[in-house]
């Protein structure tokens, strides 16, 4: 056959009609067609892939999250229920795209925890993600600067994902940041002596666009861009952006503009007590705003939830309910030597009490219980003990006042 009349028996398209026409053994195919063809099947390793990895993720109804939450985190009722459906909205948007027809495209629900240290925000972001089985990255708003200063650039907590991901870019694209701080990049206008904000309103706004979702490159190995390195391009589209801060003072805020409405609306207010130990219940976003907090930020973080103090109950049932409870850690150790050990409710109310009058919080009551059972951790496996009992004297004589002392200064 003339070279001209051969054709592309996929389009029919003639030689000359080509930019290169394809020899096979029986048949031939045009440059069109094989990019049609790479298309397809760029697109089915991509369906496939999605198929995969929304098969390995676990997606859970709201009630069953909160169930689970319970397992792990005492308490904090009202964020876990926020929160099991925020999560449950972020993936099922995920995993269904809202169809192009009906033109109703889901917002993310990038959530904001506000609450003190050591309240269970960085367990409940664990917990969600342990229960998703998706990747976390846990990064610290304060090491973030503005592009060109001295610190991180906010394309870092990108890297963490890749690296909390084994850099699979598939699964860190729907992983969980978890971004602890954000109160301490709140703008701090009032404060003449800051004359360029690099760690406060800057590095809001290189955050907008990573929590409203696009494309960004991130240096996998982290550090700083620079102009040889290999960038991975990351779409945020998908990763849920959880945010948690302490925002120290922003009780005040809430109360003075409590105090305000209750003299514009002491009518409608009246009978409605308000609960002084816990503000932080009456959380809005405009305290955030109040704060220092940009708009288009808090705009980015739809879902606002609270956690509470926690009360002495609370810290009780920390230290034995939770699945891995800091006791049935201890009792796990000990086991692992041939050893019972056993605790008195007197001993553990006592320890609940110095986490409590020392202001040590949740995370005391880990240091308390080192304290009291280092010395038994340290003998008992060289001896032939197999019982270790804890009475509350025996918590006490290890509880003195400067061990306790010691641990409020390093905690
Ligand atoms: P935050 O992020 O609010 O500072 P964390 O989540 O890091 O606090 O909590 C510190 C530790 O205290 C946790 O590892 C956990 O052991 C314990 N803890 C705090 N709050 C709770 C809670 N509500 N339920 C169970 N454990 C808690």
């Amino acid at each position: 056959m003339a070279k001209e009349n051969l054709e592309c028996s996929f389009c029919g398209r003639k030689k000359p009609e080509t930019n290169l026409l394809i020899a096979g053994l029986d048949a031939h195919i045009c440059d069109r067609c094989i990019e049609q063809a790479h298309g397809i099947v760029a697109e089915e390793s991509r369906q496939s892939k999605t198929d995969d990895l929304s098969s390995e993720l676990v997606l859970k109804k709201p009630k069953e999250i909160n169930e689970f939450l319970d397992s792990f985190v005492i308490g904090q009722e009202r964020t876990k229920k926020v929160l099991s459906v925020a999560v449950y909205n972020h993936y099922k948007r995920l995993l269904q795209p809202s169809s192009k027809e009906d033109q109703v495209e889901i917002q993310k629900s990038n959530i904001v925890m506000v609450g003190h240290t050591g309240t269970g925000k960085t367990l409940m972001a664990k917990t969600i993600a342990k229960m998703l089985n998706v990747p976390l990255a846990i990064v610290d708003a304060t090491v973030l600067t503005e592009a060109g200063y001295v610190g991180e650039d906010v394309e870092s907590i990108l890297t963490r994902l890749l690296q909390a991901a084994d850099y699979n870019l598939e699964k860190a694209e729907r992983g969980i940041v978890f971004i602890d701080e954000i109160d301490k990049i709140a703008r701090k206008s009032d404060n003449p002596s800051i004359t360029r904000d690099v760690s406060g309103e800057g590095v809001q706004q290189g955050l907008l666009k990573l929590l409203e979702g696009t494309t960004v490159n991130v240096p996998p190995k982290g550090g700083r861009k620079h102009p040889d390195q290999k960038f991975i391009e990351v779409n945020t589209e998908n990763i849920l952006f959880i945010a948690g801060g302490a925002f120290d003072g922003i009780e005040r805020i809430i109360t003075k503009r409590l105090n305000m409405q209750a003299i514009g609306y002491s009518a409608a207010k009246k009978g409605e007590e308000l609960d002084e130990g816990n503000v932080l219940q009456y959380i809005t976003p405009k305290d955030l705003k109040e704060f220092g907090l940009i708009p288009e930020i808090i705009g980015r973080l739809p879902v606002l939830t609270h956690m509470n103090p926690l009360d002495e109950k609370t810290l009780r049932a920390i230290l034995t309910e939770p699945k891995n409870a800091i006791i049935k850690q201890y009792q796990k150790l000990f086991d692992m030597d041939g050893i019972k050990f056993t605790i008195t409710d007197q001993a553990l109310d006592y320890i609940v009490e110095k986490a409590i009058e020392y202001k040590l919080g949740a995370r005391g009551l880990r240091s308390l219980c080192e304290a009291v059972f280092t010395d038994a951790m340290f003998e008992l496996p060289s001896s032939d003990e197999t019982t270790f009992h804890v009475t509350k004297p025996y918590a006490e004589k290890k509880l003195t006042h400067d061990t306790v002392k010691q641990l409020k200064a390093v905690s």
